[in-house]
């Protein structure tokens, strides 16, 4: 699996993704049962609220070879300070528009 990692651009002096990388190289939480080996492609961030950005920056992700494009658990979930992105399901529609179906997409990752 190769993974292209979006995190919210608001949260980056809060978290610098240690959970998200470790939890890849752990194959738990989201990347429980993965039995192939995880790449990590990329990090980018939304580019800011309303997060148009990431539809672009994870166009770019699959173009280096991203295979799946994970949303960090600060988009989601809110993590660390329990404030999920308001526009989440408009962004992760127009990722997946932009990169296809064969793009597998991860909604959080811890
Ligand atoms: S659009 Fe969402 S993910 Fe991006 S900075 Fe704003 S709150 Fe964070």
């Amino acid at each position: 699996m190769k993974v292209g990692l979006i995190r919210c651009l608001q949260t980056e002096d809060m978290c610098p993704a240690t959970t998200c990388i470790k939890v890849m190289d752990k194959k738990v939480l989201a990347f429980k049962g993965i039995e192939e080996d995880i790449v990590l492609i990329g990090v980018n961030t939304c580019g800011g609220c309303p997060g148009k950005k990431a539809v672009s920056r994870a166009a770019e992700m699959v173009r280096r070879g991203a295979d799946t494009i994970a949303l960090a658990s600060c988009i989601t979930r809110g993590n660390p300070i329990g404030f999920p992105c308001p526009h989440v399901e408009q962004m992760k529609a127009a990722i997946e528009r932009e990169v296809g179906q064969e793009i597998r997409m991860i909604d959080y990752t811890h």
